[in-house]
C-alpha cells in the first residue's frame, strides 16, 4: 500500500460535520484526510441557510463551551442579519420573536470551513465518491483504496458508513427550496401548519432577495406530493425565482450510538439535527468539535473513542431530548384542521410555542 494513502484519521464528507471534525483532530496532531464527493464542496446549495447568532447559540446551548471559538462565520458568508423571528400559524397572523440570526452564503460558508480545516494541516480529496467502508479500508469510486485508524461518518443523509454500518433509521423529511429575487424584509419566517404538514417552511430573507421552501413527513401528506405543496408555499411570495434546490433532513433526533469500534458517525448522519427547529448546521459543528478532540486525545493519550458520545451527552443531551419531545408534541398538534391550529397560537401560548422552538421544556412534565 502506498504510504500516502495511509492517514490516521479518513473523515468521509467535507461539509460542516466533517470539516470541523477535520480542523479539530488536524489542530491537535492528527493526520486527517477528508475524502468529498463534490467539488468544489458545499456546491450545489441545498439549504434554507439560517444560523443562530453566536449568543443565539450560547442560549438555545447553554453547556456547549467557548462558541466564539467553534463559530467563525466570516463576513462574506453572511447575507443578511435578522433581529427577528416570526412563527406563522395558517392564518398567516404571526407570533413575533427576537431572534438574532445570521442567513448565510452557505457555499461560502462551507468554503471558509474547509480553509480553516486545511490551516490546520488536514488534507482534501476531492470529486471523489466513497463506496464503502470495510476494516480499516475505505473504497473510493473508481476502487482506490485509502486506510486509516479511525473513520468517521460524515457524509450527511446517507452516509456511506451509516447505511452499511449501523441499523437504526431515521425519519427523514424531504425538502424543496428556491433562491427567489425581491424585497422581503427583515424577519424570518417559520409557516406552521397544512401548509406544510408534519414539517415546517420557511422565508429567510437574504441582503437581497430570499430563501424560501417547505419540508414534510410523507405519512402527513395525503397523497399530495412534496412538489405541489412547494408550488403552493412558493407562489404566495413575488419574485423572480434564481435558483431551484432539494434535499432531505434527518428529524427524529440522535441515534442511539455514535461510535461502533474504530468507526465515528458525526452530524447528519448521526441525526444531530434539532427536529423542534431544523437546524443542523451548528448542530453539526458541535458534535464534529467534540468528535475532532476526542479522536485527537484517541491517538495521542489512548482515550476511549465513546467518550466522544459521553460528551456530546453532557453539552447536547438535554437539548436534543427537549426538541426531540416538541417535535413529537408538534407533530400531534399540526394533525389538527387549521382553524384549531389557529386557536392554539395565540397571545396565552406563544411563550410555551417559543420554549418548544428553542429546544426548552415546554411545560414542568413535558
Ligand atoms: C433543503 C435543506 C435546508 C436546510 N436548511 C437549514 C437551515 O436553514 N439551517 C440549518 O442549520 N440547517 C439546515 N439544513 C440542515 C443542514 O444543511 C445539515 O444539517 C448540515 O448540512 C449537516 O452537515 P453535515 O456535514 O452533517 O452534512 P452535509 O452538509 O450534507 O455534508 C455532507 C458531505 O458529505 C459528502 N458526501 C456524502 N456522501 C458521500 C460519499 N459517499 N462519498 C464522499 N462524500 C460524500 C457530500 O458531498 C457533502 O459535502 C437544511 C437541509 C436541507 C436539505
Amino acid at each position: 500500500m502506498n504510504e500516502s494513502n495511509h492517514h490516521d484519521v479518513i473523515v468521509i464528507g467535507g461539509g460542516p460535520a466533517g470539516s470541523t471534525v477535520a480542523r479539530y483532530a488536524a489542530a491537535n496532531g492528527a493526520d486527517v484526510l477528508v475524502i468529498d464527493g463534490r467539488d468544489p464542496i458545499g456546491t450545489p446549495l441545498q439549504c434554507g441557510e439560517l444560523v443562530p447568532s453566536n449568543d443565539e447559540m450560547r442560549r438555545l446551548c447553554p453547556n456547549v463551551p467557548d462558541m466564539d471559538e467553534l463559530f467563525r462565520t466570516p463576513e462574506d458568508a453572511i447575507s443578511r442579519r435578522s433581529t427577528e423571528m416570526h412563527i406563522v400559524p395558517p392564518s398567516g397572523k404571526p407570533l413575533k420573536f427576537d431572534f438574532e440570526g445570521l442567513v448565510l452564503n452557505r457555499v461560502a460558508h462551507d468554503e471558509a470551513l474547509v480553509e480553516l480545516a486545511e490551516e490546520n494541516g488536514a488534507k482534501y480529496l476531492v470529486d471523489s465518491h466513497v463506496e464503502r467502508v470495510t476494516g480499516n479500508q475505505v473504497i473510493v469510486r473508481g476502487g482506490d483504496t485509502y486506510t486509516a485508524k479511525v473513520i468517521v461518518g460524515a457524509g450527511g443523509h446517507n452516509d456511506p458508513l451509516r447505511r452499511d454500518h449501523w441499523d437504526e433509521s431515521s425519519l427523514k423529511i424531504p425538502v424543496k427550496f428556491v433562491l427567489m429575487d425581491g424585497d422581503f424584509g427583515e424577519a424570518v419566517e417559520l409557516h406552521f401548519g397544512s401548509m406544510a404538514p408534519g414539517g415546517y417552511a420557511w422565508m429567510f430573507p437574504k441582503s437581497s432577495g430570499a430563501n424560501i421552501g417547505l419540508g414534510i413527513q410523507r405519512s402527513f401528506s395525503k397523497g399530495i406530493s412534496l412538489n405541489q405543496y412547494a408550488k403552493e408555499f412558493i407562489s404566495k411570495y413575488d419574485g423572480d425565482i434564481s435558483f431551484r434546490g432539494a434535499g432531505s433532513l434527518p428529524m427524529s433526533g440522535t441515534i442511539r450510538t455514535f461510535v461502533k469500534g474504530n468507526y465515528m458517525l458525526v452530524g447528519d448522519a448521526a441525526g444531530m439535527v434539532l427536529p423542534s427547529n431544523g437546524a443542523g448546521i451548528t448542530i453539526a459543528m458541535i458534535g464534529g468539535r467534540i468528535a475532532g478532540q476526542t479522536i485527537a486525545q484517541h491517538l495521542s493519550e489512548g482515550t476511549a473513542l465513546e467518550e466522544y458520545e459521553h460528551r456530546w451527552d453532557r453539552q447536547m443531551g438535554k437539548v436534543m431530548r427537549n426538541s426531540k419531545r416538541a417535535f413529537r408534541v408538534g407533530s400531534l398538534l399540526f394533525r389538527l384542521p387549521n382553524w384549531m391550529l389557529n386557536l392554539t397560537f395565540n397571545r396565552l401560548t406563544k411563550g410555551i410555542i417559543w420554549r418548544a422552538v428553542t429546544c426548552r421544556r415546554m411545560f414542568w412534565i413535558l
